[in-house]
């Protein structure tokens, strides 16, 4: 009784000094906006182009080196003479490309595959040199040459082949959604009039937007940001992936994939348009590793928590 009372002076003496009344408490948040991460930003609606190209098989890339060839290598001359491959990569794509919390080490499935290339190349996996990518800088990393691959789980697209050159693929991914456990979020269709993140630069924002054009996608510079504004409630779901995503879903047991596959996104190593004879090395570092066991134990290593490991994918030759 005396506590209502205190407090009733008490607003009755703000009231009295105030002169304009606060705002009113809104009766419910649905969304906290600030802090978000930097660049964290509400993807506009997609602009009205032309769908691209049918380039025909996007994953049909050129065949190895034979062992002798008298082909001229320029840009594999380059490399081996630097003494070092550069790598662009991802510190923050859990399992893939990330730094392991133990080691402080780069590490992942994806940098694996760049050490086995860099292994073929210059005879030892180690000398590489990292350069740390958003998703959206990997088609400029490698137009501007600031490095040799990009090995990032990028998907392979007629649309970024007008511009880059890619291996054949490595890893078969199937985009979904990533939601919160008892979320009521079942697919895509139930992002309508939600808030979706996803990582600027990404086949995975291109998709959601088509299948489901009612979401609100925030775009994040990278994958781990997304994972940190589903957890502050700043977006109801995550759509990349399911290889990433199960990457942020081992970081929280909160999380759960749902709904089909969106799209196939088949992974490839990126390389300058220019530098074929880069696509022909890497793409026989691949068949090595898939023929003598080395793929396998990449994925049992990274993604073996998972499931069986499947069989690696078939590549494709367009030549
Ligand atoms: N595979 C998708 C892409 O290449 C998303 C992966 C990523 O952002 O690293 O756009």
């Amino acid at each position: 009784m005396r506590g209502s009372v205190v407090a009733l002076v008490a607003v009755a003496a703000v009231a009295g000094c105030a002169t304009t009344s606060p705002p009113a408490e809104p009766a419910h948040t649905v969304y906290t906006d600030p802090p978000l991460p930097a660049g964290a930003a509400v993807a506009p609606p997609p602009a009205e182009s032309a769908p691209p190209e049918d380039c025909g098989d996007p994953t049909a890339s050129l065949r190895p080196l034979p062992p002798s060839t008298a082909a001229p290598t320029p840009t594999l001359d380059r490399i081996r003479a630097r003494g070092r491959m550069v790598v662009g990569i991802d510190t923050s794509s859990n399992l893939f490309s990330f730094r392991d919390p133990a080691t402080g080490m780069i590490a992942g499935f994806d940098v694996d595959i760049a050490r086995e290339v860099t292994r073929d190349l210059l005879g030892d996996p180690g000398r590489i040199e990292f350069r740390v990518l958003s998703s959206a800088d990997r088609v400029r990393a490698l137009t501007d040459r600031t490095v040799d691959v990009v090995v990032k789980t990028m998907t392979i697209t007629c649309e970024r082949r007008t511009q880059v050159a890619f291996s054949t693929v490595y890893f078969e991914a199937q985009q979904r959604v990533l939601a919160m456990k008892q979320s009521g979020i079942r697919d895509a269709s139930d992002l309508a009039g939600r808030r979706v993140c996803a990582a600027a630069g990404t086949t995975s924002l291109q998709r959601i937007q088509q299948v489901e054009p009612e979401a609100t996608v925030l775009t994040v510079p990278n994958w781990a940001d997304c994972l940190v504004v589903l957890q502050q409630r700043q977006v109801e779901a995550v759509t990349s992936d399911d290889s990433i995503l199960a990457g942020l879903a081992t970081q929280d047991p909160n999380l759960e994939l749902v709904g089909p596959s969106l799209s196939s996104e088949p992974y490839g190593v990126g390389v300058n348009l220019a530098d074929s004879d880069l696509v022909r090395q890497v793409n026989g570092t691949l068949d090595r590793i898939r023929a003598d066991g080395t793929w396998q134990q990449i994925h049992d290593r990274w993604l073996g928590t998972f499931g069986p490991t499947p069989p690696p994918p078939t590549p494709h030759y367009e030549d």
